[in-house]
């Protein structure tokens, strides 16, 4: 079988007869790797037509997407906001405040959240880094270079490569796609992604896929917000001064896709009970499902 000099995509169940008529091993790899570019395209496009702009991240500071960043980790959101809501009733959810605050009043206002033990002494490090390195100042460490900050904040106790990226992405507008359970689980059941995929092997798919979109930016976001029957657009937040703040088109398509990706886990590619019936990506999905 040949497809010429263009490379073609393919559904994932046409791979098991294409393998063995590409005799170059990496032939075959650049044509795979092309077909699930184009396949995350195609999601993006579907979900967006569906759902319109999700408004990610709920936040009126940069600072309180970080601490959100921080809160999430394994817990829901909901708690997360009730943690936030103290903080901010505390007047407290600021660089400011968080140092200021001891850490015994720190643990029992997030407690919500979970591991608040935990969270609030990474909240501490994490004031302490920037007064030490930056003079307090969240601009002066958020204009870093990207690839830059990400490594400083990878080096940071308590942060992970899904907290790092959500912070580059979220509060500092750095092109940072960013990788989480439900993109794992969606595209996993989809085929496009092996099911031992390293972070850093799904983000850079991501980032590959998804950066030819940036020029379509400006045109697609007034698509508008459509509302399913069920009353929700994904995992859409009313607009608010961080998702609204200026970005580049690349960061914000990466925005985007991630706040749709966690539309579809929360609401149908749920880990126990996936409800493909309802969901804007049963079209798409493998045959041998
Ligand atoms: S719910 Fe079903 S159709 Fe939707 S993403 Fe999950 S596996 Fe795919």
């Amino acid at each position: 079988m040949h497809f010429g000099k263009r490379r073609q995509t393919l559904p994932p169940s046409m791979w098991r007869y294409l393998r063995p008529a590409y005799t170059q091993e990496k032939d075959f790899l650049a044509l795979r790797v092309d077909t699930r570019k184009h396949q995350i395209r195609t999601y993006y496009r579907a979900l967006f037509r569906t759902w319109g702009p999700q408004h990610w991240w709920p936040a009126q500071s940069r600072f309180e997407v970080i601490v959100g960043a921080y809160l999430t980790q394994n817990t829901a959101w909901t708690n997360v906001e009730k943690a936030l809501a103290n903080l901010r009733a505390a007047r407290l959810l600021s660089v400011r405040g968080i140092r200021r605050a001891s850490l015994a009043e720190l643990e029992r206002l997030i407690r919500p959240a979970g591991y608040f033990r935990q969270k609030a002494r990474r909240l501490k490090v994490f004031v302490a880094f920037l007064d030490h390195r930056y003079e307090g100042s969240l601009a002066k460490l958020l204009a870093r270079p990207t690839q830059k900050l990400r490594e400083e904040l990878l080096n940071l106790h308590g942060i992970g490569p899904e907290t790092a990226d959500s912070i580059l992405l979220y509060a500092g507008n750095h092109p940072a796609f960013v990788v989480d359970a439900y993109t794992r689980r969606i595209f996993l059941r989809h085929e496009i992604l092996p099911e031992k995929s390293a972070y850093e092997e799904i983000r850079e798919l991501f980032e590959r896929a998804l950066a030819p979109l940036a020029q379509s930016v400006d045109d697609s976001g007034r698509t508008g917000n459509r509302r399913l029957a069920a009353g929700f657009a994904g995992a859409a937040h009313p607009p608010s001064a961080m998702s609204t703040a200026k970005r580049t088109p690349l960061a914000q398509v990466y925005n985007e896709m991630h706040g749709l990706i966690v539309g579809v886990g929360k609401n149908f590619c749920r880990k126990s009970q996936a409800r493909c019936d309802e969901c804007p990506l049963q079209k798409f999905l493998p045959r041998s499902n």
